[in-house]
């Protein structure tokens, strides 16, 4: 990217964010969980062979928690009853060990801790300086405990997060609905604001809610794919536009 095709953020109205893989690497957290967790289950069931984080990337790396349990437990000749999204962490169901990943996962988040990209936070730096208005928009419902451990939860006075897409009734990314009740948050329109995304799903949600500028952040979904679902502009690392 030249310095004139660098898009000055700072003259938009808002700028909002994905949270997971463009502000925090929280693939990351995810495959330690699912190791974690895997690692015990395996132990105790004595399934073979051992998890390893190839599993992730053919099993669970993209799907729905409970299809990746159970897509990887097929993996391994394991057929267990599907049981029921309320069934609590012990339930040796494909939803109660969904849901024991859950568990794990806000264990290792705050064992582990997480760090920002450092590329995003000098972006967010400049636009806090320049008086931009900012939001987290995410599907996950552990987004406000991701974001406080990355210590950035005070930077955002909107955070459009799983937990209110549920309460809500929103439609889940590629569909516009979260970007654009994130912008409505803000109290911004989105004509003349700027989405951040590093999924294609993601990149179509901001792409259908018409905001002004949809980047992408090529984290290894791959520049022309980002590019065909919608943005208009693609880069490796938000340091890029600081
Ligand atoms: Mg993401």
């Amino acid at each position: 990217m030249t310095t004139a095709d660098k898009p000055d953020l700072t003259a938009y109205d808002a700028v909002l964010f994905d949270l997971d893989g463009v502000l925090t690497p929280t693939a990351e957290v995810h495959m330690h969980a699912w190791r974690t967790m895997f690692e015990e289950l395996f132990a105790a069931w004595d399934i073979t062979p051992p998890y390893t984080d190839d599993d992730y990337f053919a099993s669970l790396d993209g799907k729905k928690r409970y299809d990746g349990v159970a897509s990887l437990l097929r993996s391994r000749d394991v057929e267990i009853p599907w049981g029921d999204p309320s069934d609590p962490p012990e339930k040796d169901t494909i939803c109660g060990i969904g849901n024991r990943k859950n568990v794990v996962f806000e264990r290792v988040l705050r064992a582990d801790g997480i760090a920002p990209y450092p590329g995003s936070v000098a972006l967010l730096d400049v636009l806090a300086a320049a008086g931009t208005p900012i939001a987290v928009v995410s599907s996950s419902k552990n987004a406000e405990e991701v974001l406080r451990v990355a210590g950035l939860r005070e930077r955002f006075p909107v955070v459009m997060d799983g937990v209110i897409a549920e309460r809500d009734h929103l439609a889940s990314k590629p569909a516009p609905d979260v970007f654009v009740e994130g912008a409505r948050m803000l109290g911004v329109d989105p004509a003349r604001s700027v989405a951040v995304e590093d999924a294609i799903s993601g990149v179509q949600s901001a792409a259908a809610g018409g905001f002004a500028l949809v980047i992408g952040v090529d984290r290894g979904v791959g520049a022309s794919a980002l590019s065909d679902a919608g943005a208009h502009l693609v880069v490796d690392d938000l340091q890029e536009l600081v």
